[in-house]
């Protein structure tokens, strides 16, 4: 059971942003900055470290910039955290868009 698997197949046109054939947008339930979306693949794939499906990822990099430019952001960014140590907590590959404010660098 993955909760993000859950989410693609019930995903509507009311919670989803964006439905392509190989991924969903959803804004991120639990928002760290004005703009959180999350970028889905539709299928299972544990983390970027089991993930060669280089045109799904490229498809979801080059749409993100699209996604912004729709939202009006030209300053954001794109997390992808891969394992414990670097905060996953969702076992389903996914990429988070952050915009709507600034960031610091290095991240904490
Ligand atoms: P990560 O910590 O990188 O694995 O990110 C998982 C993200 O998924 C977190 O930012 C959660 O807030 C978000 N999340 C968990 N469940 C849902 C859900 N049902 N809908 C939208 N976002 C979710
Ligand atoms: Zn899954």
């Amino acid at each position: 059971m993955c909760i993000f698997c859950d989410l693609v197949k019930s995903a509507d046109s009311s919670s989803v942003l964006v439905n392509d054939d190989a991924y969903v947008c959803v804004r991120d339930i639990n928002p760290v900055s004005p703009i959180h979306l999350l970028f889905i693949p539709k299928k299972h794939i544990g983390s970027l470290n089991e993930c060669s499906d280089e045109e799904t990822v490229g498809k979801i990099m080059c749409d993100m910039k699209k996604i912004a430019k729709k939202m009006n952001i030209d300053s954001y960014r794109v997390v992808v955290n891969t394992g414990k140590d670097a905060g996953q907590t969702v076992e389903h590959l996914h990429f988070h868009l952050l915009g709507g404010r600034t960031f610091d660098w290095p991240p904490g």
